[in-house]
C-alpha cells in the first residue's frame, strides 16, 4: 500500500516554503512520496537534502500533469481523498478509507479546481475549520497511520541521523557514529 501526496496549485517562489513543509510533512508522517504539478528544483533538493541525511526512501517528483497523473492512479485502482475544510470531517469519512488500497492524498494552495473535488473519492475536511495544507496533512496522516496500527512519531529510520531525545539541549548521533 502506497501514500503519495500530490500537491497542487504551488507557485513557485510564493508558496516554496509552504510547499517544502508538505513535502516534510509528508515524509516525517509516513507518507512514500510527493508529486508536485509546478516545477520546482528548490522544493525538490531541500526535501532530497533531508531525507539523505534523515533516511527513508521518500520521493520527490516535480513538473507531473494533473489530469495524466489521476487518470494514471485511478486506472491502477488508486483511491484520492482531497483535503478540503469543505468535505466531510475526518473522523466521519475515516471508516471508508480502506488501509489495503494505494492512496494519493491531494493538498492545494490557492484556489481548488471543481474538478478536485468531482474526481477525489473522498472531499475530507480535517475539522471544517480553515486552516492549513500542512496542519491538515499532518493530521490526516497520524490518524490515517494509527488506524493501521502505526504511530508516526515513533517511527525510526535505518541508516541515518539519529536524534537522542534530551529534556534540554540537543543530541544528534551520525550514522557512521552508530556502527
Ligand atoms: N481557498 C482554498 C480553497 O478553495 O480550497 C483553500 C486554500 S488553503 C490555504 C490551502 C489548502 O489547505 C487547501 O487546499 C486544503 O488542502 C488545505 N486545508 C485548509 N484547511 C483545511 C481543512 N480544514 N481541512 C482539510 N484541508 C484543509
Amino acid at each position: 500500500m502506497a501514500v503519495i501526496v500530490l500537491r497542487i496549485g504551488h507557485r513557485p517562489q510564493r508558496d516554496l516554503r509552504v510547499t517544502t513543509h508538505v513535502g516534510l510533512a509528508a515524509r516525517a508522517f509516513g507518507a512514500d512520496g510527493m508529486l508536485l504539478t509546478s516545477r520546482d528544483r528548490n522544493v525538490k533538493e531541500s526535501i532530497e537534502k533531508v531525507t539523505r541525511s534523515w533516511g527513508g526512501r521518500f520521493t520527490i517528483e516535480d513538473g507531473v500533469n494533473l489530469k495524466e497523473t489521476v487518470r494514471r492512479w485511478k486506472e491502477d485502482g488508486g483511491k484520492i481523498v482531497h483535503l478540503t475544510m469543505y468535505g466531510i470531517n475526518l473522523p466521519d469519512a475515516l471508516p471508508e478509507i480502506k488501509l489495503e488500497e494505494d492512496l494519493m492524498i491531494i493538498v492545494g494552495a490557492g484556489k481548488v479546481p471543481p474538478y478536485i473535488y468531482r474526481v477525489a473519492d473522498w472531499n475530507v475536511a480535517v475539522g471544517n475549520q480553515p486552516h492549513s495544507e500542512v496542519a491538515a496533512l499532518a493530521v490526516f496522516l497520524d490518524r490515517f497511520k494509527r488506524e493501521g496500527g502505526i504511530d508516526p512519531l515513533t517511527r525510526e529510520y535505518p541508516h541515518a541521523k539519529r536524534i537522542i531525545p534530551q529534556v534540554h539541549g540537543k543530541r544528534v548521533i551520525n550514522w557512521d557514529a552508530q556502527v
